[in-house]
């Protein structure tokens, strides 16, 4: 019997509505999606604007700045991609442009994170996806 191996992290699956961020990604750009109608930013890929319900948009580099809106620690296993990992912090980031994107932060020790904290971009690569993680700026 072969032995197994190791666990992997889930990762994302790009499709036609969010390859463009996943374009992007791999690139070292952070992409959003702005609405042509009324100008709200979002991220991918809602079909809709959260703000005007059009579903016409454009596709923009954000800036990668942003800053913490809420963080937590996770101490618990839920998946064995992670349990080296634990405990690992997950965070929504503010973006500059107003959407918020649900990320781990890099670079800090957990202890460190603070609601308000900037942070910036920094993208970590798996195999064939890369992913906005955040650090401080
Ligand atoms: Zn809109």
């Amino acid at each position: 019997m072969a032995e197994a191996a190791a666990p992997q992290k889930p990762l994302p699956q790009p499709d036609e509505a969010s390859e463009p961020f996943f374009t992007g990604a791999m690139e070292g750009r952070l992409m959003i999606m702005r609405c042509t109608a009324c100008g709200v930013a979002r991220i991918p890929s809602r079909s809709h604007c959260d703000n005007c319900l059009s579903p016409d948009f454009e596709w923009e580099e954000a800036s990668g700045r942003g800053t913490v809106h809420t963080f937590g620690v996770m101490h618990q296993k839920y998946h064995p991609g992670f349990f080296d990992e634990l405990p690992y912090n997950l965070a929504v980031i503010e973006l500059e442009e107003g959407p918020r994107l649900s990320t781990n932060l890099v670079g800090v020790e957990n202890s460190a994170i603070r609601v308000g904290m900037p942070v910036v971009v920094d993208f970590q690569r798996y195999d064939d996806v890369a992913l906005p993680k955040f650090r401080p700026a």
